[in-house]
């Protein structure tokens, strides 16, 4: 058979913007799979597994900088099924909880659009809640380098992913900040007398003693 190449549709341009970028690694490190599979085995049961049946074939498609994130939800999540399990079968069960939660099992792990994505088999209403929430503290996380606060924002340069100043300027990308809600964040961290209790909300409000310089 003859293919009249004049009739093949061209590769769109934004996918070869894309390979043209250098991205942050988009695979998580194959020691933190391993404890994910040692520690919640229920749920990546199909990690690795065939590729024609499954996703999580090729692993977590993200950053280690989610590890911790994605470690707290599965251990939940197993807590969750786990603890309902129990009351079942020692006859402790509410009217509401009679019913087993149906095993976890995660069909694929990625990035999308700067944010953890997670499709799963299983689980009820409070699974689901606690995913949706995992998924959108995802975006204050760097993806790269896990760490958490202001600074991290979303990159738009070919592909948007979640990123802390330092990963940007190793990859070359630039951040979109969220500018209201960081300048609100700023104002109060530098209003606090000690920062790091603050988190605790032990120290009041207190306006910060103007420099010579800030005064004139
Ligand atoms: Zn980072």
């Amino acid at each position: 058979m003859v293919v009249d190449l004049s009739e093949q549709i061209p590769r769109p341009r934004q996918f070869l913007f894309a390979a043209s970028v250098i991205h942050t690694p988009h695979n998580m490190n194959k020691i933190l799979e391993a404890h994910y599979i040692k520690n919640y085995p229920k749920i990546f049961r199909d990690m690795y597994g065939d590729k024609t049946k499954t996703c999580m074939a090729w692993g977590c498609s993200c950053g280690d900088g989610w590890f911790f994130l994605l470690d707290t939800l599965c251990k939940r999540i197993q807590k969750h099924i786990d603890r309902r399990a129990e009351l079942i079968a020692k006859g402790y069960a509410q009217e509401d909880e009679k019913d087993p939660i149906p095993q976890v099992v995660f069909a694929q792990v990625k990035e999308k659009f700067g944010a953890l994505r997670i499709y799963y088999d299983g689980g009820d209403d409070y699974i689901s809640a606690m995913v949706c929430m995992v998924e959108d503290l995802s975006h204050d996380i760097c993806e790269n380098c896990g760490q958490f606060n202001e600074e991290v924002g979303r990159v738009e340069k070919g592909w948007i992913q979640s990123l802390c100043p330092s990963c940007c300027k190793e990859y070359g990308k630039k951040i979109v900040q969220r500018k209201e809600i960081i300048a609100l964040w700023r104002k109060v961290r530098k209003s606090r007398k000690n920062p790091i209790r603050s988190w605790q909300g032990i120290d009041e409000l207190t306006p910060v003693k103007k420099t010579k310089k800030e005064k004139k």
